[in-house]
């Protein structure tokens, strides 16, 4: 982790408690209208290690997620964005590189985006999640002209951390679960404690079981754009307004 790294994740917690309003004065939802479910998520990957171990826990359950995916490590890992889809699930978009909206330009904000829009190639949804939950004002008005949906998150797990538990894990994401809640997980690594994603994943079985006891299951990622219109497919079909 580099100096950028460090400074995040200092300021980390700090910036936890301002998230909800702030997404609410941003107009940017943490929870999405959904019946009897709630919308399991995996941000950063995909991981070599970590994503496959995942995708197993989630066949094994009958389950499916959404993969908030970056577009580095898709160019990275190959075919793996592609087993994801095979197996059900839906990706969207986290960003080409992993950085903090807060330090760049408008335009490197659209080129990253750019080039998150090109790696993916019209088969993520219509969803953005800013790198580590934080938008800019510029950022916002650059995703949703492109048509995305941004989306944060009502639980989260503090999975990334080195002292992170499974059981810690699993009893935080998902804490008095009901309809509609947006759990945040990560498949991968690259970007918080070295070996996290081995936490994520034996937290997992627990995660899915605790669901399933709040009389819930996880949403299919189509549930979580329904109300956005296109998909990063829009950029190839001409849509994308020229102004930009
Ligand atoms: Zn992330």
């Amino acid at each position: 982790m580099g100096a950028l790294g460090a400074a995040v994740a200092w300021s980390g917690p700090a910036l936890a408690p301002l998230l909800p309003p702030l997404a609410a004065a941003l107009r940017v939802p943490l929870r999405m209208p959904l019946d009897g479910a709630v919308a399991l998520t995996f941000d950063d990957g995909p991981h070599p290690q970590g994503t496959p171990a995942v995708l197993e826990i989630l066949r094994a359950h009958d389950a499916v997620a959404t993969f908030f995916v970056v577009g580095e490590q898709v160019r990275r890992t190959g075919g793996l964005l592609d087993e994801v889809l095979a197996a059900g699930h839906a990706v969207a978009v986290h960003g080409d590189r992993h950085r903090t909206l807060l330090r760049l330009t408008p335009g490197a904000v659209r080129a990253d985006l750019d080039r998150a829009e090109d790696v993916l190639g019209g088969r993520a949804l219509a969803l953005h999640r800013a790198p580590y939950g934080i938008y800019t004002l510029a950022a916002l008005g650059d995703v949703r002209r492109r048509g995305w949906q941004p989306l944060l998150w009502s639980r989260w797990g503090h999975d990334w951390r080195a002292r992170a538990t499974p059981a810690g894990v699993a009893g935080e994401v998902t804490r008095r679960l009901s309809p509609g809640d947006v759990l945040l997980l990560h498949d991968a690594d690259d970007y918080s404690a070295r070996d996290s994603w081995r936490t994520t994943v034996a937290a997992l079985p627990r995660v899915l079981e605790r669901i399933a006891e709040a009389g819930l299951r996880p949403a299919p990622g189509q549930a979580l754009s329904r109300c956005s219109a296109g998909s990063t497919a829009a950029r190839t079909s001409g849509a994308r307004p020229p102004s930009r």
